[in-house]
């Protein structure tokens, strides 16, 4: 079958990166398509200290560091919004907002991205004071007081995160107890400019026609409107898969992600989702990682079984 890849990996976060390195390593042709820089969310995170192997690494360069270990084979790198992928036969072709590949197997790794919280105010102030990436914006915001909205790993991480430069940060969450894995949780109650607002669900986010100046929320407890104060909002609610472009495949679940098996294989044979898109419990680097090199090497199973069976 003549195609222009042997592989198609959509998306170069960790699963991606991985997944290219074992493509590219058992010999395939290999192209790694993204929409944004390589390193997918890891871009938007400082320390990490749950991958192993490294006690002390930020997001960016962990990044780099896988960025460079999959280029040592060779995959080709290109910019690629993927918009779709059309079946012809055991062929795919690929289609992005600047052109289209065919290939013989495709393994989508895009990942998921913030939830929006969907109050008044959100998107207005998106980008003058509303974040959802600490990493990104924390500078803005020395000596600040700023809230994280959330109360899962992310919110807690990066609070912790931002702490370092703002004047003070209170987390926002709508439980009366933190869902963080409880080492965080231990840094972020140990932290002297770290306060919790508990039971509290966000109203609205308000200010001048430039700028976020207080959360409006509600006290869960006894229904009272309250105001606080605040130059910037970090929202950390949750993640949507990012998987719009494969809708006609028939191969997301209901909440649009993705279900594999174990050897990553989706329902249409010759396509493979991996990593954070995946219906799946845990999130993270090691898991995208460990899904990316089954999904390489499964790639390459079924292009040797298609290969034999043309013979
Ligand atoms: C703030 C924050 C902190 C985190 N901290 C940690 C931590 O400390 N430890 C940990 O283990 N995990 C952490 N995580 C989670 C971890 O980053 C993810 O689990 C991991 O990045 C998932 O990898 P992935 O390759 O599956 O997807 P992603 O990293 O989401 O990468 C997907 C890539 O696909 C691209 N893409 C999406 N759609 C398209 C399209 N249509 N066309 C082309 N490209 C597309 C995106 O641009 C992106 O680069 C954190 C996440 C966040 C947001």
């Amino acid at each position: 079958m003549a195609t222009d890849y042997d592989v198609v990996i959509i998306g170069a976060g960790p699963a991606g990166l991985t997944a290219a390195l074992y493509a590219a390593r058992a010999n395939l042709k290999v192209l790694m398509l993204d929409r944004g820089i390589y390193g997918g969310q890891m871009n938007n995170t400082d320390a990490i200290d749950n991958y192993p192997g490294f006690t002390d690494i930020k997001g960016p360069e962990l990044g780099e560091k896988m960025y460079q270990s999959a280029m040592k084979f060779e995959p080709e790198f290109k910019y690629g919004d993927v918009k779709s992928i059309k079946l012809d036969g055991d062929k795919k072709i690929v289609i992005t907002d600047s052109g289209e590949f065919s290939t013989q197997a495709v393994i989508i790794g895009t990942g998921a991205d913030h939830k929006k919280l969907g109050v008044p105010g959100e998107e207005e102030y998106a980008g003058k004071g509303v974040s959802y990436c600490a990493v990104c914006d924390a500078a803005f915001f020395k000596d600040e007081d700023v809230a994280v909205i959330g109360g899962g790993d992310s919110a807690v991480e990066e609070g912790i995160y931002l702490a370092q430069l703002a004047k003070s940060v209170t987390i926002i969450h709508r439980r009366d107890q933190l869902r963080a894995q409880p080492v965080l949780q231990k840094r972020a109650f140990a932290n002297d400019k770290m306060k919790f607002i508990w039971n509290a669900q966000v109203e609205s986010i308000d200010g001048d026609e430039n700028k976020v100046q207080a959360v409006t929320y509600k006290d869960k407890e006894d229904g009272s409107i309250k105001k606080l104060k605040v130059a910037g909002v970090f929202i950390y609610v949750g993640v949507v898969p990012q998987t719009a472009a494969f809708k006609d495949l028939g191969i997301l679940d209901e909440f649009g992600w993705i279900p594999t098996d174990e050897k990553m294989h989706t329902k249409v044979p010759g396509i493979f989702a991996m990593g954070d898109v995946r219906a799946k419990d845990l999130r993270q680097i090691a898991n995208a990682v460990g899904d990316g090199s089954i999904a390489g090497q499964e790639a390459y199973n079924y292009i040797q079984q298609i290969n034999d069976s043309n013979l």
